[in-house]
């Protein structure tokens, strides 16, 4: 196993076909150490070059295995086009089990890198530099698809759950390819990766698989399946796309049931259950144990998200369904 050389800008046109594992060197920390990110390029003949993402928020882990067993499966395989794999976007969230990145300054600075693109190379907040580096010198305008993989954030969990804006056919073409529980066409947040992707012409979709700081065998092998229908319908790799039996739920809006009050909440729904107006969500103790609060489904829906942490602050959402 070679040590992976050391890049400051990946520039595709300059690597030859094959293999490359790459440190990519994208900022510094107020020691001067180097805030590196491991990178893998499968570059093959001619063709689409697809960019699959992991770990933008740091504590969200499921897109990491998603990746190796892709790069485990493909070891062999002659690609018609290029793949890079981001296994691990945010490290300073990463080693914090932190979804937002990390810095010194000012006390301590969190970001939420999915909400800072393009970002700013001389912002005052080394975050926003930071992608900066990942949007100018990563991914430098060379995908011609972008996958980012998610999770719920901690103390809740998802289904495997897709954003999409699925007014562009070129998202809608992918959405299609995606064996998910549920998919929500969505317009998008303003300064994440897919949103900012799609408004440079690139199709992007943000894949959410389950709940942070895990990996779940099934949701795993679902969205390893659907990168490679991703891959057949790019003609980056042969064979022939499988939903794997699945018909996602689709739908275009969220209702967010939040915690009134603050205390201990008992889950009376799961994930992907179909609820009716009125069905009792969840129920709410205070930490005496006196009853607080019942939580019923304002509208009927679909369960997309639960809260499993279950002591809830006030505004803290319980759960989430999709319509
Ligand atoms: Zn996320």
């Amino acid at each position: 196993m070679p040590e992976p050389a050391i890049i400051t800008k990946l520039d595709l046109s300059e690597l030859q076909p094959g293999r490359h594992d790459l440190w990519f060197r994208a900022a510094e920390t107020g020691i001067g150490t180097p805030i590196d990110l491991p990178i893998v390029v499968l570059k093959g003949s001619p063709g689409r070059c697809v960019y699959l993402q992991a770990g933008l928020h740091g504590d969200e882990l499921a897109g990491v295995a998603v990746i190796h067993h892709l790069l485990d499966e493909l070891a062999e395989v002659q690609l018609s086009g290029t793949i890079v794999a981001i296994p691990c976007a945010n490290p300073t969230g990463m080693l914090a089990h932190s979804r937002q990145a990390r810095a010194a300054s000012e006390g301590l600075t969190l970001t939420d890198l999915n909400r800072e693109m393009p970002g700013q190379a001389d912002s005052r907040n080394p975050n926003t530099r930071f992608a900066h580096a990942l949007w100018d010198r990563l991914y430098a305008g060379q995908p011609d698809v972008f996958l980012d993989l998610h999770t719920m954030t901690h103390g809740n969990n998802f289904p495997f759950f897709v954003f999409a804006d699925r007014s562009d056919p070129a998202v809608d073409r992918l959405v299609r390819l995606v064996p998910a529980d549920q998919i929500k066409d969505d317009p998008g947040e303003p300064g994440s990766v897919e949103t900012e992707m799609v408004a440079t012409g690139v199709p992007a979709m943000t894949l959410e698989l389950g709940a942070s700081k895990t990996f779940d065998p099934d949701l795993t092998r679902r969205g390893l399946q659907a990168v490679r229908n991703i891959l057949i319908d790019q003609k980056v790799i042969q064979g022939k796309p499988d939903m794997l039996g699945v018909t996602p739920f689709a739908g275009s809006e969220e209702i967010n049931i939040r915690a009134a009050r603050g205390g201990f909440v008992d889950m009376h729904v799961a994930l992907n259950q179909p609820v009716a107006q009125g069905t009792l969500l969840a129920t709410q103790h205070n930490a005496f144990g006196h009853h607080l609060a019942d939580y019923t489904a304002p509208e009927a829906g679909r369960v997309l998200s639960i809260a499993t942490d279950p002591m809830r602050e006030p505004g803290a959402l319980l759960v989430k369904l999709l319509k």
